[in-house]
């Protein structure tokens, strides 16, 4: 008999601009195809959205409450070029991400998520004095001039001296996370095999979808890496990543469900001191 117990993996997806530093957003107009599989597969998703976004208002929260989506806060500006380390503070991002969604939403947020993954000491505290309940933020890895996540949990853990439980992204390797940019540049297949463990997966709507015009002024890297991965894989990559997770046992999960059900208390605790 078979006891291991099945990975869970979660899926989650970052709204923001295209491509995440533009100032269009024309990628948010195509994503229906997106949402008729999510209703037909039944795949739990939480969402978290810019509170630029919150604030201007777009169909697209609509469609993520009709589903039944959670909806937590990433940022306000998202600001890509200026938006600090994790030594730096992100109190205006936060506070105004937070303020945007309560006056959209009508509650107050309980998850959060930082723009690029760059979440400080003064952050964390912020969080946990608003009464957010977790933070989703941690890529567990080194990216040089931005953060040194490495020696953090690659499993949730609670900032210690908050309330605060941490939801770290799973990682398809040693040192290379779980998100669709990189699963669409090696394949649903390699994808697949590399998810050997429960993971938080992380997807922007530029993986799924792609609208070249909103390309204009990103670095030339990132917009071959868009446009390779986009030309290669993309949303059928996706859909081909769930069928096979789906086949070889694998359960999803909703993140802020989880996250939610987790005792804080009972969660290894973990001092700031501990990153970089
Ligand atoms: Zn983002």
């Amino acid at each position: 008999m078979d006891t291991e117990k099945p990975i869970r993996i979660c899926l989650t997806v970052d709204v923001e601009s295209d491509y995440g530093r533009s100032d269009r957003y024309d990628i948010l107009d195509r994503v229906a195809p997106f949402f008729e599989w999510l209703g037909r597969e039944n795949v739990p998703l939480t969402a978290f959205v810019t509170g630029r976004l919150l604030e201007r208002g777009h169909a697209i929260i609509d469609s993520f409450q009709s589903a039944g989506v959670p909806i937590g806060v990433h940022g306000f500006e998202h600001s890509t070029e200026n938006f600090g380390t994790m030594n730096t503070s992100h109190a205006d991002e936060i506070q105004r991400g937070v303020e945007a969604y309560v006056k959209r939403i009508g509650r107050a947020p309980v998850g959060y998520r930082a723009p690029l993954g760059i979440v400080s000491r003064n952050d964390i505290e912020l969080l946990g004095k608003l009464g957010l309940r977790y933070d989703a933020s941690i890529f567990p890895v080194r990216r040089p001039g931005r953060f040194d996540f490495s020696a953090l949990p690659r499993t949730p853990f609670r900032w210690e001296g908050t309330g605060l439980v941490e939801m770290p992204f799973g990682m398809l390797t040693r040192s290379v996370p779980a998100g669709m940019s990189f699963i669409n540049l090696i394949g649903a297949p390699a994808a697949a095999r590399l998810l050997r463990q429960s993971a938080v997966v992380d997807i922007h709507f530029h993986n799924l979808f792609t609208h070249t015009p909103s390309m204009r002024g990103l670095p030339a890297g990132l917009r071959m890496m868009y446009l390779a991965g986009a030309w290669m894989n993309g949303f059928p990559c996706l859909q081909s990543l769930v069928s096979k997770l789906r086949n070889a046992g694998a359960v999803f999960g909703c993140l802020e469900t989880d996250a939610l059900a987790l005792q804080a208390d009972a969660l290894p605790s973990v001092n700031f001191d501990r990153a970089g």
